[in-house]
């Protein structure tokens, strides 16, 4: 659109940071032929920055760097513990107790004074301990306690015999052998003392997490708010979830992956639905989608007729950036913000808009939580068959793991093509391929690792 043009500093300066499109010039001039005269000039302008910042290749990583400069973190939220799994913890927590409370056995036996047990010594048992209780009487010189697992350690005893490890009758245990001071006994707050700090803030909340606030006695705990994340996709040839494609039709799959991405990174998902190739019907899901903290759209983001999706969001005040990144499968992407929230618009294939999603999105939406790790971890893996990269992009091939002699091989899930959504099927990772590369079997290659593989 020429009416709506780049800005030209700073894409001439630094074309990867200049803000795309903006909404009009800012500083107007005052006469009608100045006015139009600019307005050529910066239409003209305007074409000619496009087409340098747009031919201009980015690396996923100098991509990803620009999208995180622009994360903000969301406020916090005070969640029930069990509602926290999953969520990234907001505050650092720090222990108010001493866990165990005191020193006790690690097993069914006898409490003694280490410095008593020689192998035959006989000793004189003079209490009985069980979990849930406390210790009546202390260890003299030549006595045990009975004591059980869990139990507190009576006082004067430093060592536990296992029970299988002594003749017990009438009241006294025969001994067989030495034991360590220190033996089967858990000192006084191995698991946590008092003041330390326990969980930092930014991590993920999990299964044992849960469990050492319960521990703690936090019945609640604060959690970054999860992102709303509004999903539109556009196209004349969708046919939504419920309806029946129609012979030019197919059917829409990127609403429903990139929702169910959303959730797996965190956010709350909000459905814009299908919108038509028609400016005034996309700008309508655009205007809806603001209600969110992130809107994601899928196609219509090229340099087609029917690319509306960047008009659209310019229209509706967005500051937006083009970009080619080094990368297969995924066209341009386009990324921006209206009124501080991010907007992206990934390509429509498929494939394509989900690792879009994966490489850009997500870290975004982690971020965005206040979380620390943002990045999946990568492996090295070898090739168990060739992998070919033969564009001259850096590839992200959709790879399968399978554990060989306690290493990772990796092998293609098959034909790559963008529009192929079972090769995401059946991937457990992003084989990372540099342009015109071929790796041969038995080398090295590095992987994204998308989902839990079991060896
Ligand atoms: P576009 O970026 O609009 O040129 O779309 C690229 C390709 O992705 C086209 O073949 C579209 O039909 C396809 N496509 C776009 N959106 C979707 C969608 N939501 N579900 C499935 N395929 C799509
Ligand atoms: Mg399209």
């Amino acid at each position: 659109m020429a009416a709506k043009p780049p800005p030209l500093g700073s894409a001439a300066a630094k074309p990867w940071r200049s803000s795309g499109l903006r909404k009009r010039p800012r500083n107007g001039p005052q006469t009608p032929n100045a006015r139009k005269r600019r307005g050529e000039a910066v239409a003209f302008l305007g074409h000619m920055a496009r087409a340098l910042y747009t031919s201009r290749m980015l690396s996923v990583e100098q991509a990803q760097a620009e999208i995180l400069g622009r994360a903000r973190v969301l406020p916090t939220e005070r969640v029930d513990i069990l509602a926290a799994l999953g969520r990234v913890l907001a505050e650092p927590i720090r222990s108010t107790r001493r866990i165990p409370p005191w020193p006790n056995s690690s097993m069914d036996g006898y409490a003694v004074r280490a410095a008593d047990a020689r192998p035959s010594a006989i000793l004189r048992v003079v209490d009985r301990v069980i979990a849930g209780s406390l210790p009546t009487h202390a260890v003299a010189a030549g006595e045990a306690v009975r004591i059980f697992t869990g139990a507190p350690m009576p006082a004067g005893a430093d060592a536990v015999v296992p029970q299988e490890d002594v003749d017990a009758r009438d009241g006294v245990i025969a001994l067989r052998g030495a034991v360590e001071p220190g033996a089967y006994v858990r000192p006084a707050g191995e698991d946590v003392r008092e003041g330390d700090l326990v969980l930092e803030a930014g991590r993920a909340i999990g299964a044992a997490e849960i469990g050492l606030l319960a521990t703690l006695g936090r019945t609640q705990v604060t959690v970054g708010r999860r992102p709303r994340v509004a999903v539109l996709s556009t196209g004349n040839e969708l046919a939504d979830l419920g309806t029946e494609p129609t012979p030019a039709q197919i059917p829409n799959a990127n609403t429903y992956s990139l929702m169910a991405q959303v959730v797996e990174a965190g956010g709350l998902p909000l459905n814009l639905g299908v919108a038509p190739d028609r400016l005034e019907a996309i700008s309508e899901r655009i205007a809806r989608g603001l209600e969110a903290d992130v809107l994601v759209s899928s196609a219509g983001v090229s340099v087609g007729e029917l690319d509306l999706v960047r008009e659209a969001l310019v229209n509706a005040g967005a500051e937006l950036h083009l970009w080619k990144v080094d990368m297969r499968p995924g066209k341009p992407i386009t990324f921006g913000s209206i009124a501080g929230r991010p907007v992206f618009g990934l390509p429509g294939n498929p494939v394509s808009a989900m690792v879009t999603f994966e490489l850009f999105v997500r870290p975004m939406l982690r971020a965005m939580q206040g979380r620390r790790a943002i990045s999946r971890a990568t492996i090295t893996a070898t090739a168990l068959a060739p992998i070919v990269n033969r564009g001259s992009r850096r590839g992200y091939l959709r790879v399968v793991l399978e554990a060989r002699r306690g290493r990772w091989g990796a092998r293609l899930t098959g034909e790559q093509g963008s529009g192929i959504l079972r090769s995401m099927v059946s991937a457990d990772g992003l084989a990372v391929v540099p342009g015109d590369t071929s790796i041969a079997i038995g080398e090295n290659v590095e992987v994204i690792v998308l989902r839990e593989v079991s060896a």
